[in-house]
């Protein structure tokens, strides 16, 4: 936009520190550690019933780049359909031809195949770090499951076995997110204010009634008002923008004047239509004397050494992200029948329901090209039992994990403002910070059903050759949580105790029509008003099968053609 726009003046508002010198954010080893940490906004979700009433971490950046800078730098694609159904669901020009033209201008994918991004900011790579025992991978899931090999993966058919790039540059081998990427090719034009929260938009009646608001600017939480002469954007993303929403007055009109806000845009959808992907896991016990990226927890010595081979910009154990994924339909899985069986569970699930993403799901459920299990063979213990504790036989051993995530879980939830915190219109910092988070993980018993599968396709993958060669014992569950004759109760127990997020929140500001619970329209503007966007992972209205990081990359370079042809209009 800055470059698109050289006469605009634009002004980036960001909550959080820019902290470019991060090693919890560069070093791509260190990926997770600063989760729980200050630039984590540290939400979790309301206790959900489905999962035995847990609460559940919903992780989010409070730094300069968002989530992109806490992220796990997986960088992969969905199928063409996926996207075409946010165009069949009413979007004109939101189809696989248009996203993956945006996703390729943003990606600069080194050594990938043909037909890869090759002049964006954002690189990717295959990681050079690739564990012995992930040797298995592939040849496991061909002989053992016939799901062969698929080298282009991102083309828009990610069905198969593959190695997967990551988000990171090869210059320092460090993590490429968008404060990296996007930030050195702004112009002059463009301003950048951290450490200030937004708590409300500023709206004003266009004059004649039934017409649409104008947004003149933005509050801050402090009380200072910014003003905006041309449009505002949101993208405080899934759980923040739908909240700025209501503070601001859109949205459900009952909910609002509940917490002392004047409704001046009646809009339903706000903060509904919450899609996440959810994960359950299996870590397994490598042989002695075998190592596994666990050595950096447990050997601080070999820990600080290969840190500072990473500072060097030599090559380290602390490059090390997953690239061993396999994106798989049910009939891959489970076989035709039991494919039939959940698409039939899905469907008496979802009957009746006029939803698009509800039509969409079944849809993809029906359609061999669409993913529906994701399994990412991850290096080290990253379960939830907890890596053995120190003084125990199994402190200082050696792990890898295999995580299985849903790709298009039925149940969809929501994020509102909690009226509590509210204290009249604008609610201040308290009521930014404080979203009531419901996904509703586990309320669906078809998402239930897919889980405890994939739970088993998890112990099944493992046990299968060469794989099998690779471990010593099952960790987790491990045959005391589960055993090995283990029915559907005691694999649903397991799924209800330990499913966590996979942290990609969609759809709380749908794109989609306002009748069917939209919250903008094709150009990413709010319904009722005239100059008021929002452009970030909340208006994905179906999701998709992939880690969503290059989808939303792809909406914003959407967003700024969109914001800049429009502009040009204006001028002629
Ligand atoms: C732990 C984790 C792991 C993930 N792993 C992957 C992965 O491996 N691959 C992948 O593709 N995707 C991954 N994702 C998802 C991906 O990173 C996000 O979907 C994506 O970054 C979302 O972008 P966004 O612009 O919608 O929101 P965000 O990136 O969350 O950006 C929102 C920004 O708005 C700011 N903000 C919010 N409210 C206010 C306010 N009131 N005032 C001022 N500023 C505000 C926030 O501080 C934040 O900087 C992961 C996400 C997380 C959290």
């Amino acid at each position: 936009m800055s470059r698109g726009l050289p006469t605009a003046r634009i002004l980036v508002i960001e909550a959080g520190p820019a902290a470019p010198d991060d090693l919890g954010i560069n070093v791509p080893g260190r990926k997770g550690s600063t989760l729980g940490t200050r630039l984590d906004w540290n939400f979790t979700t309301v206790p959900q019933e489905g999962l035995r009433g847990r609460v559940v971490g919903a992780n989010r950046g409070k730094v300069l780049g968002g989530s992109s800078a806490l992220n796990l730098l997986c960088w992969d694609r969905a199928a063409t359909v996926e996207y075409d159904a946010w165009a069949d669901a009413g979007n004109r020009g939101w189809d696989w031809e248009a996203m993956q033209a945006a996703m390729l201008r943003s990606e600069q994918y080194v050594g990938g195949p043909p037909g890869s991004g090759t002049a964006g900011p954002v690189r990717a790579l295959v990681n050079r770090v690739v564990p012995a025992h992930q040797a298995a991978w592939i040849p496991t899931l061909d002989r053992a499951f016939g799901i062969p090999e698929n080298k282009d993966s991102l083309n828009g058919n990610p069905i198969g076995a593959s190695l997967q790039p990551s988000s990171i540059d090869p210059a320092h081998y460090n993590r490429s997110y968008s404060t990296n990427a996007y930030l050195p090719l702004a112009g002059r034009n463009l301003d950048v204010l951290t450490d200030t929260l937004v708590s409300q938009v500023l709206l004003r009646g266009s004059g004649s009634k039934g017409s649409e608001m104008i947004a003149t600017g933005v509050l801050l939480a402090n009380g200072t008002t910014v003003s905006a002469r041309r449009e505002v954007i949101l993208s405080a993303g899934t759980f923040q923008s739908p909240l700025l929403l209501e503070l601001s007055g859109i949205g459900q009109p009952g909910l609002l004047t509940s917490a002392n806000i004047t409704p001046v845009v009646p809009l339903p959808g706000v903060g509904e239509n919450l899609a996440d992907h959810v994960r359950v896991q299996a870590s397994y016990l490598l042989p002695s004397g075998a190592t596994s990226f666990d050595i950096l927890r447990h050997n601080t010595s070999y820990a600080a050494a290969e840190l500072a081979k990473w500072l060097a910009g030599d090559a380290s154990l602390y490059d090390y992200t997953a690239s061993g994924f396999l994106f798989a339909n049910w009939a891959q899985v489970l076989g035709p029948d039991g494919a039939a069986r959940l698409r039939d569970r899905a469907a008496a699930e979802l009957a009746g329901s006029t939803h698009p993403a509800d039509r969409a799901k079944l849809l993809h459920l029906a359609d061999r090209r669409v993913p529906q299990l994701e399994v990412i063979f991850s290096d080290g213990y990253t379960g939830v039992k907890g890596y053995p504790a120190p003084g125990t036989p199994l402190y200082g051993r050696n792990f890898f994990t295999l995580i299985a995530g849903l790709m298009h879980p039925l149940a969809r939830g929501s994020v509102h403002l909690n009226a509590s915190t509210v204290r009249g219109r604008g609610g201040g910092a308290a009521a930014v910070a404080k979203p009531v988070i419901d996904p509703r993980y586990g309320a669906s018993a078809y998402d239930v059903a897919a889980l405890v599968e994939a739970a088993k396709f998890l112990r099944r993958l493992a046990l299968a050759p060469p794989l099998r060669q690779a471990w010593e014992a099952e960790y987790e569950p491990g045959p005391e949580a589960v055993g090995g004759g283990a029915g559907d109760d005691e694999w649903r127990a397991f799924v209800r105790n330990t499913t966590l997020s996979i942290f990609h929140p969609t759809g709380t500001c749908s794109m989609l029509p306002r009748a069917d619970g939209g919250v903008v329209d094709a150009r990413l503007v709010v319904y009722g008003t005239r100059n008021l966007r929002v452009v970030d992972a909340s208006v994905v209205p179906v999701q998709i099968s992939a880690h969503i990081q290059t989808a939303v990359y792809g909406i914003a370079e959407r967003a700024a053609e969109i914001i800049v042809r429009e502009a040009e209009r204006r001028a002629c």
